[in-house]
């Protein structure tokens, strides 16, 4: 049409911004009420596996949202959204709160969980952040060392000073982080050597093709050297089959995480894997 014969683009972007902004709007404003309805913000875990042994050594928390009309919305689409207001900063509690008190149940049941929650830039850079996450961990009494938090190289890059200082801060209460979506990023090694942190998630890009993809087996093995010598445990994310794992076996990687293993899973379903794997020896064969 019209709009696109125009040389510069300018009227077709507007048009094109002026649609994505009230789209934007309306979805801010379900989001207000989504983010205190349990009904429609949930948590889903997905098990984290050690790659020798296949046992769980913990669940990442991701964000589901049900809205009533549209049904089920991705958090591609809604953490970006959500990344340019402060709405991020009660979306981010209200994920801690629900992923700690999941760790509760699951302490209570016998269960010691670690949980991997996300956090963006936003909040890991809002200077309450630290105060808030010791504060729920004591309303919770979940020990802080079974919480740790994923954030991306660019929440990490974006704002280094504050960002290592708030990591100082999560350590005092016990709680690490992990450098999520490895490899995608602003990669630095000045950084890498002053930031405090306890793991790198390699992004999947890199592991799906792991087997087949010569540079990808080169650049996790790399990847995976690296944080060895950094002391750091390595996990890759987005294992989807077996070629997959046997490559990170021969390679060290410490932990897996992918459809290969588990989706993620409501909590109820997790539950009931913790109880069948609770004592494997103890277990009839
Ligand atoms: P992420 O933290 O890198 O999470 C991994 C994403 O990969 C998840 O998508 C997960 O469902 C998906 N995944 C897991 N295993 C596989 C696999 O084997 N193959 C493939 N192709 N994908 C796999 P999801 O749940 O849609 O989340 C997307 C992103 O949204 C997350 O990426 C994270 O950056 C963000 N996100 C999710 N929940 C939260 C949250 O509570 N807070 C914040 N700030 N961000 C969140
Ligand atoms: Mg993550
Ligand atoms: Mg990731
Ligand atoms: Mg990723």
């Amino acid at each position: 049409h019209e709009a696109k014969q125009n040389r510069t683009g300018f009227h077709r972007f507007q048009g094109e911004g002026r649609q994505d902004a009230a789209a934007r709007l309306s979805l801010l404003g379900d989001l207000r009420r989504a983010v205190e309805d349990p009904e429609q913000l949930t948590l889903h875990y997905q098990p984290k596996v050690a790659v020798d042994t296949g046992a769980l050594v913990g669940v990442e928390a991701l964000a589901r949202w049900h809205h009533p009309a549209r049904g089920s919305v991705s958090p591609a689409e809604f953490i970006p959204v959500l990344e340019v207001t402060n709405l991020m900063h009660r979306f981010t509690e209200r994920v801690l709160t629900m992923a700690l008190g999941q760790a509760r149940a699951w302490l209570d049941a016998g269960h010691r969980v670690p949980i991997a929650v996300n956090v963006s830039a936003r909040s890991l850079l809002d200077p309450q952040f630290p105060v808030r996450v010791a504060a729920l961990l004591a309303e919770s009494g979940v020990p802080g060392d079974l919480l740790s938090i994923e954030v991306t190289e660019y929440a990490l890059m974006s704002d280094p000073d504050t960002a290592i200082r708030a990591l100082h801060r999560l350590r005092e209460a016990g709680v690490t982080a992990s450098i999520d979506d490895y490899g995608t990023g602003y990669s630095s090694m000045t950084y890498l050597k002053v930031l405090p942190i306890a793991e790198l998630k390699i992004d999947r890009s890199f592991v799906l093709d792991i087997a087949e993809n010569n540079s990808s087996r080169a650049l996790v093995a790399s990847t995976v050297e690296l944080g060895h010598r950094l002391g750091l445990t390595v996990v890759a994310e987005g294992v989807e089959d077996e070629a997959a794992v046997e490559a990170l076996r021969e390679i060290g990687c410490d932990t897996a995480q992918g459809y290969h293993f588990d989706r993620p899973l409501p909590a109820g379903e997790l539950t009931a894997r913790l109880q069948e794997t609770a004592s494997p020896s103890l277990l009839p064969h």
